[in-house]
């Protein structure tokens, strides 16, 4: 085996060899979690016209300053409709949340500060009443022309919203490259079948296929192969044919069965990597082929190893490769977390809240990198540098959550 690299190393070259992804249209339904792929600006003024925020009556202050205190309710305005234009100082217009101010009004007094009889509102003498209150002004918030969203953003609610209100029916986002992932292993079976005593269910392949739709990809299909030289060889290739990125798990290490690299090797996919000063997962593999760009990730087979090594590399590749920005999460530490080793750690932990109420790490540990279950009891994992061997509590580690 090569030389072992660290992990920002790992991160360097991965990047280095991740293609740009094209942007494709999508339907606005269609958007959630996927990654903008062009600049928003504002279409209209932010609110597009003097809005008015609560139910009750718009006025003009100069009457409230001739001492008028009782005003004739001329119209109704409600949500939806062109602006009236209030006759006179005298009268005043029944308004609604929502509607656009009625010309020649210049304030809005709630209508629990009113009362009403016969078509007259009356305002208590004492209510101080601030022209423009309860108005929502034209441009306040933004302007037309605007910046408002940029390209690289993964698509959440508030984003839809944007979108919505500047009119994109469609949207340009990062296209899914098509992936595969694919479960090495003679032990392993199918989820839905019962496993004889010296067999598994395997469970890395929908554990990674989930990450991933979690996080936005969703063309993603999912294989299990042998540990068979020739089947491997046969099946990445014709697999390598239709699809952009294989992720595979299980066959890296340096067991007798562990084909993948040699595999990957006579395909032509020459290996960026093999080994990363980490645990868990120091067998991961990357590398990819340069006459048509296709790429490889080889994640170790232990279930804890391959989510580690899919959220702390995989999901930022893919994210950095559709123009977003994978920028890190950081966490403190809730106590002391020791790691004997000189390799980098990823220790799972439960986010808590400590006796301030901050939010804090709390180790989760599992008992080796087979203790998937320990995982499902984790919100994600913190990085521990390689340098130290102790972080005491209120050390800030970089955090890769399991949710998005
Ligand atoms: P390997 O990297 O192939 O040596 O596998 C390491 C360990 O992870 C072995 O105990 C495997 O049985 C287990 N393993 C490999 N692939 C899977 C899988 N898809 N689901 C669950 N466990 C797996
Ligand atoms: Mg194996």
């Amino acid at each position: 085996m090569r030389r072992m690299i660290g992990v920002a190393e790992a991160d360097r070259l991965i990047f280095a060899r991740m293609p740009e992804l094209r942007a494709i249209q999508v339907p606005l339904v269609e958007a959630p979690g996927r990654i903008l792929g062009q600049k928003i600006v504002a279409e209209r003024d932010h609110p597009p016209f003097d809005r008015v925020m609560m139910d009750g009556i718009a006025l003009g202050t100069e009457g409230l300053a001739k001492g008028k205190r009782d005003f004739k309710i001329a119209g109704i305005q409600a949500a939806g409709t062109a602006p009236l234009t209030l006759p006179s100082i005298d009268c005043c217009i029944e308004v609604m949340t929502g509607a656009v101010l009625p010309l020649g009004c210049n304030a809005v007094v709630p209508v629990e500060q009113i009362e009403v009889e016969e078509m007259v509102a009356r305002i208590a003498p004492d209510l101080a009443i601030e022209p423009g209150q309860f108005i929502h002004a034209v441009g306040s918030d933004r302007r037309a022309g605007s910046a408002l969203l940029a390209p690289g953003r993964r698509l959440d609610g508030p984003c839809v919203a944007v979108l919505a209100s500047e009119g994109y029916a469609r949207v340009e986002v990062a296209a899914c490259p098509r992936i595969c992932v694919i479960a090495t292993g003679n032990e392993l079976v199918e989820v839905a079948s019962k496993p004889q005593p010296h067999q598994i269910r395997l469970s890395n392949a929908p554990a990674i296929a989930a990450g991933l739709n979690l996080h936005g990809w969703d063309a993603v299909t999912v294989r299990h192969l042998v540990d068979d030289r020739e089947v491997l060889e046969r099946e990445f290739e014709s697999l390598l044919e239709n699809h952009d990125i294989l992720i595979l798990s299980g066959g890296v290490s340096k067991g007798r069965y562990d084909y993948v690299p040699e595999v990957l090797a006579a395909l032509g996919i020459a290996a960026d990597f093999h080994g990363i000063r980490q645990r868990p997962g120091k067998p991961m593999w990357f590398g990819g082929r340069e006459q048509d760009g296709k790429i490889v990730f080889a994640l170790p087979g232990n279930p804890v190893s391959s989510l580690v090594c899919l959220h702390r590399y995989v999901l930022p590749a893919l994210l950095k490769a559709a123009g977003g920005n994978p920028g890190r999460i950081s966490v403190r530490l809730g106590e002391i977390f020791r790691f004997k080793s000189e390799l980098t750690g990823f220790v799972p932990v439960r986010l808590v809240q400590d006796e301030s109420g901050e939010t804090v790490a709390s180790a989760r540990s599992t008992h080796n990198s087979g203790d998937f279950a320990a995982l499902a009891m984790s919100d994600g994992f913190v990085e521990l540098p390689e340098e130290s061997e102790s972080f005491a509590a209120g050390f800030c580690a970089g955090f890769y959550p399991w949710q998005v």
